[in-house]
């Protein structure tokens, strides 16, 4: 058994999907976690369902004052952060880049990438203050392998993957892990968000295919936080049976 009776975990986007797993499977364990996002009623919801040793707090990653404030004014039995969960995260539009929106693009990049900055600045002092600690960064098999509609969402996710690597050198020394878990398909509001809300979206995509749950995903994610303090899981890639990645493309001329 893995002893989170002392930590605090802070998990960014914990309104939805694999946020709200995570939550539930830290609070299962014993830990106190604090839940953010912007949905204020679905937070009050997680509230209702895990209790006391839940604190929840509206926040948008992409403003860096809130994020500030955010961490600075956490109640005493939730300010030492020893798990940040960074997870919040969307990919919008999905088609090709000059056909997408410029918008969507930039509420990627900002959310994504700048989102991810934003709570590691403010959540890693306190982290280096304790000597102590363990930094999650959601990424994405679109980081690492391309898939057409991906070129801004997977560019991001590739932000992810080599923050995450550029961190975990840079705090060599520390008793701090630093793990990037790069998924492939997991059922949440993802497709859905994706599509502007378009609830169809999801079974249409899956049709047919096994994909892995938001508490597989949390188990995965709990059993690299189980492992003795000396051992860090770099990175973390998972895919359904039923995923690949791409063959190399060809165009051929008839
Ligand atoms: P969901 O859409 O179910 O959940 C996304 C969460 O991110 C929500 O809680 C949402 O909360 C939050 N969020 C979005 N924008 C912001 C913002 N500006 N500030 C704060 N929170 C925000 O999707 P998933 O659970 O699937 O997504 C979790 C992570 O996993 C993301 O980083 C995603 O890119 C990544 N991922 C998902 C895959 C999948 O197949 N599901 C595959 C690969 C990676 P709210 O709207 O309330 O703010």
């Amino acid at each position: 058994m893995t002893d989170v009776s002392n930590d605090v975990v802070f998990i960014t986007g914990a309104t939805a999907g694999m946020g709200a797993a995570f939550a539930r499977r830290f609070i299962s364990e014993g830990a106190r976690v604090v839940a953010t996002g912007r949905r204020a009623e679905r937070l009050d919801s997680l509230r209702q369902e895990l209790g006391d040793r839940l604190h929840t707090s509206v926040l948008d990653v992409c403003d860096r004052e809130a994020v500030q404030q955010c961490v600075a004014s956490l109640p005493p039995d939730f300010a030492e952060i020893s798990v940040l969960i960074n997870n919040a995260g969307l990919s919008l539009g999905g088609g090709k880049f000059q056909e997408d929106e410029l918008d969507d693009m930039l509420t990627m990049i900002d959310t994504n990438i700048k989102g991810v900055v934003h709570v590691t600045h403010a959540v890693l002092p306190g982290m280096i203050e304790r000597d102590r600690g363990h930094i999650f960064n959601i990424g994405s098999v679109g980081g690492v392998y391309n898939v057409p509609g991906n070129s801004i969402y997977g560019s991001t996710k590739s932000f992810v993957h080599m923050f995450t690597l550029d961190l975990r050198a840079e705090l060599l020394g520390h008793h701090i892990r630093v793990s990037v878990l790069e998924p492939g398909a997991v059922d949440t509001e993802f497709i859905e968000v994706r599509a502007r809300g378009d609830k169809t979206a999801r079974d249409r995509h899956y049709k047919g295919m096994r994909i892995i749950s938001a508490d597989e995903f949390a188990d995965i994610l709990f059993y690299a936080y189980s492992l003795p303090p000396h051992v860090n899981a770099n990175i973390i890639e998972v895919m359904p049976t039923d995923q690949n990645w791409n063959r190399v493309a060809i165009h051929r001329e008839t």
